[in-house]
């Protein structure tokens, strides 16, 4: 049975585990997220232990981003400059590759848990869905005939412009963009907004009605641009389930009958829906890439 390496780096832990199916992880260890400098060597001593033991055929690697997808320049498979201390330009394929010596498959983290579902959660026997995490901070995985969408870099939705909540008053928490869709209804801006963590608040609080008018903009455009046959919504404050159908009557209500489709039209509770495999999606999303690098 061909045993793979899979590896979640996150922005404040590392994953890494050796499974030979999506139910059957042999091995798995956690270590905080630090500098590459101790992080890179920590995953390779990992998995160069159990390659020795027995051979692993492919490694899948998940990220956290920015990271350089483009095959053709140099700088492959390394995390692009970032404000995040220690990792700009740090490689991360290219060590663990030569130490191990086997096909490394490597995305972005929320692309790998659309991989995740799309494989074996909510986007089972589609072709073209959008995985959206909504938590500390705000990406999206866009899947397009079940391979991530080829682009440029990587799309980077957590940053798009929307429309302000006419009654916000709140400036915006992006240190980039201000009151991009990220700095207006991930984690920390909804705590910043409201003096509070978001999973305290009531599910009557108004600071629902704001967030659930700016995830239904995002998921507006996201039809519109992407037309995808299923959206999934993850991340932490995606956890507040009382969301989804006020996202739905929102987003329902602002396309306004354009797109004729049953799938909006009739069914958009099986259109805009939670995963189904909770925190496991970016793991088993590592399984689809390492699996695919071996093809
Ligand atoms: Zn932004």
């Amino acid at each position: 049975m061909a045993l793979y390496g899979v590896v979640e780096t996150g922005g404040t832990k590392m994953v890494c585990a050796v499974v030979a199916g999506p139910d059957d992880i042999r091995a798995e260890v956690r270590f905080p997220t630090t500098s590459p400098e101790e992080n890179i060597p920590q995953i390779i001593a990992f998995l160069a232990a159990h390659h020795a033991q027995t051979p692993l055929t492919s490694i899948g690697i998940g990220s956290f981003g920015p990271i350089v997808l483009d095959k053709s320049v140099p700088n492959y498979g390394s995390v692009a400059p970032t404000t995040k201390p220690f990792w700009s330009n740090a490689p991360v394929v290219a060590p663990i590759q030569a130490a191990l010596g086997v096909p490394v498959g490597f995305d972005l983290d929320v692309t790998t848990a659309a991989l995740g579902e799309l494989t074996w959660g909510a986007g089972q026997g589609l072709h073209h869905i959008v995985y959206y995490t909504i938590g500390t901070g705000i990406g999206a995985g866009i899947i397009v005939n079940g391979q991530p969408l080829p682009c440029m870099m990587h799309p980077e939705s957590g940053h798009q412009r929307l429309s302000r909540n006419p009654l916000d008053t709140f400036a915006g928490n992006c240190s980039f963009h201000l009151d991009c869709l990220e700095g207006l209804a991930a984690g920390p801006a909804i705590e910043k907004r409201w003096g509070t963590k978001a999973h305290l608040l009531p599910p009557d609080h108004v600071a629902w009605e704001y967030e659930a008018d700016y995830i239904a903009q995002a998921i507006m455009n996201t039809i519109l641009l992407v037309s995808p046959q299923r959206i999934i919504l993850g991340g932490g404050v995606m956890e507040q389930l009382h969301l989804f159908p006020m996202i739905r009557r929102n987003v329902l209500s602002r396309l306004n009958g354009y797109i004729n489709t049953p799938a909006i039209l009739d069914h958009i509770d099986d259109y805009i829906v939670p995963p189904a495999l909770g925190n496991q999606a970016g793991m088993l999303g590592a399984l689809v890439l390492a699996m695919r690098a071996a093809e």
